[in-house]
C-alpha cells in the first residue's frame, strides 16, 4: 500500500463520523464550509465554484465578464478593462446573494 492510499482511507473513515451538507447544485458533499455560500432556491450550503457557475448562467455574463464573491453575502459582476498594459477590474453590478443579518 501507498501512502496516498492510506491517506485517503483515513480520511473515508473519518468521513463516515460526520455529516456533510450537500450541494444542491452538483449533489456532492461539502468538505469544506468555509468556501461554501447559502443556496438562495433551496436555503441549504451550496459550493462557492457551483453557485458562481449559477449566477454566471443566470445572468448572462459576456466573456470578458467575470463573478467574484465581494464578501458580506454578496457577489459583483466585474468587467475586465485594459487599461494600457495592466488589466483593471471594474464591478459592474453587485448581487446581494445571501441575507446577513450583522
Ligand atoms: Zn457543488
Amino acid at each position: 500500500m501507498n501512502k496516498t492510499q492510506k491517506k485517503m482511507s483515513f480520511f473515508d473513515r473519518k468521513n463516515k463520523n460526520k455529516n456533510y451538507d450537500i450541494c444542491p447544485i452538483c449533489n456532492k458533499p461539502i468538505h469544506n464550509v468555509i468556501t461554501s455560500v447559502t443556496h438562495r432556491e433551496t436555503g441549504k450550503n451550496a459550493h462557492f465554484d457551483c453557485l458562481i457557475k449559477e449566477l454566471k448562467k443566470e445572468y448572462h455574463l459576456k466573456p470578458d465578464e467575470d463573478i467574484f464573491y465581494i464578501g458580506a453575502g454578496r457577489f459583483g459582476i466585474v468587467e475586465k478593462v485594459k487599461k494600457g498594459k495592466s488589466m483593471n477590474l471594474v464591478i459592474k453590478r453587485r448581487i446581494q446573494y445571501e441575507e446577513k443579518n450583522i
